[in-house]
């Protein structure tokens, strides 16, 4: 596909990759992998992402998710599923998510160790940590305090592995310091498995602060793709 939106996803994803080159170099840090957030955009981007050398994307609900996975399985592209995942869901989220990032209590790590099971596959698994202070239930994240016995959980499921943390910054505060509190619990889940090193931080609004704050994965979206015209 070599078209005006071809063009169009090429200029923001090369300003997107200048932001990340330039913010890694400030912070001394060697560059996060970009994960391209392609949720209420085409299949038909994905596969132009694909065409630009995007290796990573991600998608927030299963159905929207599914569809494009089958839609571009000609495509050797890592998926993400970054997005709250609901229990009834996880078994279709276990047949083509390589990554799921939003694991925030126990039940729904157990079942997609089932589904992962059921499929045959094995899915790394991110423990979803809540930057809110103080913690709002319901709102998805852990407490940081659950954390490490959720990544526990994770590590010791059968057919999961543990790849570290994931966190959204709230509206409203210092991204920054948002980032900080998520790379101390990164820190301590590290001290006891020293191979969950990910940390998947940063959106298209606040991508420098999170490579600042140790970024290893990338979460960006409407920078590359343009701004969508509904929630995903
Ligand atoms: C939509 C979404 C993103 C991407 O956000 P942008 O601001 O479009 O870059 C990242 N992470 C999560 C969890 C999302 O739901």
């Amino acid at each position: 596909m070599s078209d005006a939106r071809t063009a169009q996803i090429a200029e923001a994803l090369t300003a997107v990759r200048d932001r990340i080159t330039a913010a890694s170099l400030a912070a001394g840090r060697s560059e996060p992998t970009l994960i391209v957030v392609t949720k209420t955009y085409p299949a038909d981007d994905v596969r132009r992402l694909a065409e630009l050398g995007v290796t990573d994307v991600g998608e927030s609900r299963d159905q929207e998710a599914g569809a494009k996975h089958a839609a571009t399985a000609d495509l050797e592209l890592r998926w993400h599923l970054i997005g709250q995942l609901q229990r009834n869901k996880a078994n279709a989220v276990a047949r083509y998510a390589d990554v799921v990032h939003a694991l925030d209590r126990p039940g729904i790590i157990d079942a997609l160790d089932r589904g992962a099971a059921a499929a045959g596959r094995r899915i790394l698994g991110l423990v979803q940590v809540s930057l809110d202070q103080p913690h709002v239930p319901g709102r998805g994240g852990a407490d940081p305090d659950d954390a490490l016995d959720l990544a526990d959980r994770i590590a010791g499921a059968t057919h999961l592995d543990l790849g570290g943390v994931m966190a959204v910054a709230p509206l409203g505060v210092d991204p920054a310091a948002a980032f900080d509190r998520l790379a101390r619990v990164a820190e301590r889940l590290r001290a006891l498995h020293p191979d969950a090193r990910m940390v998947s931080a940063g959106m298209s609004g606040d991508l420098e602060q999170a490579i600042c704050a140790g970024a290893t994965h990338l979460r960006v979206g409407s920078a590359i793709l343009g701004m969508r015209t509904y929630a995903g």
